[in-house]
C-alpha cells in the first residue's frame, strides 16, 4: 500500500493539492505504523536482555529475527516519510556550520561494530580539523551514514576510504570501497526507489532499496550531485559534491525562506 502511495506521488502528474493530500495520508499511515512497531522493538529487546528470565538459544534466534525485522520496518517507514515530505515540497533543511572531522569521527564510532567484526578499516584522506561545512547537519550525517554503511555492508575485506577534495566553489567527497562492486547490467537500479541488486552473493544482506534514493534527493536539495563508478568484484566509489556556502549566503537564504513563508525563525 505504501509503495503504491509513493508511486502515486512520484510517478503520476498530480495537482499540488493531490500531492499534499497523498503525502498527508502517507504521514498518517507511517505514524500509525510506528506505534505498534515501538512495542515490537521494545519488548523484543527486553526479552533479549533476559529481563524476564533467561532465554534459550532458539528463543534468542527468534527474538533476534523479530528485532531485526522491526528495525528494518522502522528504517523503511522513516525513509518513506522523508521521501513523501520531499515530494510534497515540505522537507526543510536547517543549514548551519559544523566541523566535518568531528562528524566523521562520530560516524566511525557508530559503525565500528559493523566494520570491526569484518576486520575492515575506515580511512580518512584530505580531511582535517579545519574543514567546516554549511549544510543541514542531521541530514548530511544521514547521507554519510548511509554511504558508509553501504560500503561496509557490501565489502568483505579491504578498506573503506572517505576522501575530501576541495574545489573552487564546492567540496567533492568520495566513499571508496573494495567490495563486491556493481555489475554493468545492475547500474541502473541503484538510485531507483526500492531498487536492489539481486544476486546470490548478496541475497542474505538486508536493505530497503530506499537509502540511495533518499541520499540523492537530499544531496540535490543541498545543491550538490552524486554519482558512482564501480567494477564488479573489485569495488565501488560513490562521489558527491556540496557547494561551499558562506554564513552570508545562509542569512540570505533564511530571509528568502521567511519571505516565501516557508519557515519561521526566532
Ligand atoms: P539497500 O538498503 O538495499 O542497501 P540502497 O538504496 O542503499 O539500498 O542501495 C541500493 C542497492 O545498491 C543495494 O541494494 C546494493 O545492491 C547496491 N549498492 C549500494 N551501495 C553499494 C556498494 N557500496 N557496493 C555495492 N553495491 C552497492
Amino acid at each position: 500500500m505504501i509503495h503504491t502511495l509513493i508511486q502515486d506521488i512520484t510517478e503520476l502528474k498530480r495537482s499540488e493539492q493531490e500531492v499534499e493530500k497523498l503525502s498527508q495520508t502517507l504521514t498518517t499511515v507511517s505514524h500509525e505504523l510506528r506505534t505498534p512497531l515501538n512495542a515490537i522493538l521494545g519488548f523484543s529487546s527486553l526479552l533479549l536482555e533476559n529481563a524476564f528470565g533467561k532465554t534459550n538459544e532458539t528463543q534468542k534466534d527468534y527474538l533476534n529475527e523479530i528485532n531485526n525485522a522491526g528495525e528494518h520496518l522502522l528504517k523503511l517507514i522513516n525513509c518513506i516519510l522523508d521521501l513523501s515530505k520531499i515530494e510534497a515540497g515540505k522537507f526543510i533543511l536547517n543549514k548551519e556550520e559544523f566541523n566535518l572531522l568531528k562528524m566523521l569521527l562520530e560516524i566511525r564510532s557508530i559503525v565500528k561494530p559493523l566494520y570491526g567484526i569484518k576486520g575492515l578499516n575506515i580511512i580518512f584522506e584530505g580531511i582535517d580539523d579545519s574543514i567546516s561545512l554549511i549544510a543541514d547537519p542531521l541530514r548530511f550525517k544521514g547521507v554519510l551514514l548511509n554511504l558508509i554503511d553501504n560500503a561496509i555492508k557490501y565489502t568483505e575485506k579491504g578498506n573503506i576510504i572517505f576522501r575530501g577534495i576541495e574545489k573552487k566553489d564546492h567540496w567533492e567527497f568520495h566513499v571508496e570501497d573494495t567490495g563486491i562492486g556493481i555489475a554493468e547490467e545492475d547500474k541502473d537500479v541503484i538510485f531507483k526507489e526500492f531498487g536492489r541488486v539481486e544476486n546470490d552473493k548478496i541475497k542474505h544482506i538486508t536493505g530497503t532499496g530506499l537509502g540511495l534514493t533518499l541520499v540523492k534527493k537530499i544531496i540535490k536539495l543541498h545543491g550538490g550531485e552524486i554519482w558512482f563508478e564501480s567494477e564488479f568484484g573489485k569495488g565501488t566509489t560513490f562521489f558527491f559534491t556540496m557547494p561551499k556556502l558562506s554564513i552570508q549566503n545562509i542569512s540570505l537564504l533564511k530571509q528568502h525562506e521567511l519571505i516565501r513563508g516557508l519557515k519561521t525563525y526566532d
